[in-house]
């Protein structure tokens, strides 16, 4: 029997080890993703920022070029404005950001910062205006310091602690064993999915990013915890100024959206405020809020 556990406990051990480092490269890479094929310009400029105006102009995109999944997709964001992108699963809700990121580049179409090119930035300069809280978070074998302050290396313990709090986790991370020096992630301390979350957030509102992209950030919280930092929320993109997408399933969190667009079948078929959304006879939206609010 002994001789038989050690290897299984020696293979579980390294199995262990390869999934951790697999969630790792998911993390890093996910969003961080060097696609080969997406370089910068020759003569690529750093973004100026002016306010944090997006524009889709025309977009097409498929990941296999026989199968789109954008068609012909134009929208703006005005800077500062909060804008909500729902529709059913699959649609390309999160095809979005990774064009905007430019971790793929339409087949067709263009898309602007204000008013300049993606394609004529400097990736690490784009990517640096980009903030990201994804739908889930995997946390890196380490301290939860590092999972913050991962969002930006030189940032100090108080920049850390700000963060922290802002996202509305510093008490919770007070109140652990070792504090900011607890170790998390599979071989550490678990978190809850929305304790993960809320690190995520402190992490990306230390990168300060100009547009900040949230996929469902509050899938995994309670509704208590929810309603809490969406107020939360509201406040930092109020005192920012941040042009702020939002990738919703649950309409009730991007109600207050100062314009929300509906994606089906590759395009946008609606767009508009909660109010006029839902004024409007027969639309997808209204649909969609109906059938929600009739399971609350
Ligand atoms: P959900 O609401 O379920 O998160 P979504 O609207 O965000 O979905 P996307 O993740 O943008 O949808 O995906 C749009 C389509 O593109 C899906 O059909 C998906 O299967 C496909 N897709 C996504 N990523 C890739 C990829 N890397 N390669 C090929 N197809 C992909």
């Amino acid at each position: 029997v002994f001789q038989l556990s050690m290897p299984l406990n020696f293979l579980g051990s390294v199995y262990r080890e390869l999934r951790q480092s697999l969630i790792d490269m998911d993390t890093m890479f996910n969003l961080e993703n060097q696609n080969a094929l997406i370089q910068d310009a020759p003569d690529a400029k750093d973004l100026v920022f002016k306010g944090g105006e997006i524009r889709f102009e025309n977009v097409v995109f498929g990941y296999h070029p026989d199968r789109p999944i954008l068609n012909n997709v134009s929208f703006t964001v005005n800077a500062g404005e909060k804008a909500a992108f729902v529709g059913p699963s699959g649609c390309g809700k999160s095809t979005i950001l990774r064009l905007l990121f430019r971790f793929y580049d339409p087949q067709s179409g263009n898309i602007y910062i204000d008013g300049q090119n993606i394609k004529d930035i400097k990736l690490d300069s784009l990517r640096k205006a980009i903030g990201v809280v994804p739908q889930d978070t995997s946390l890196f074998n380490n301290t939860i310091l590092y999972n913050v302050q991962y969002g930006r290396i030189e940032a100090n313990r108080d920049e850390v602690y700000q963060a922290a709090k802002r996202a509305e986790i510093h008490d919770v991370i007070m109140s652990l064993p070792d504090k900011y020096e607890t170790k998390v992630g599979e071989r550490g301390l678990m978190l809850s999915g929305g304790e993960k979350q809320r690190v995520s957030l402190a992490r990306t509102l230390l990168k300060n990013p100009k547009i900040l992209f949230l996929d469902e950030a509050t899938s995994a919280l309670d509704t208590h915890t929810e309603q809490s930092l969406l107020t939360n929320f509201r406040n930092i993109l109020r005192d920012t100024g941040m042009t702020s997408f939002h990738i919703a399933h649950r309409l009730r969190t991007i109600r207050d959206a100062d314009e929300i667009f509906v994606l089906k079948d590759g395009s946008i078929v609606e767009s508009g405020s909660h109010e006029k959304l839902l004024k409007t006879e027969h639309s997808v939206y209204k649909e969609m809020w109906d059938r929600q609010e009739k399971l609350h």
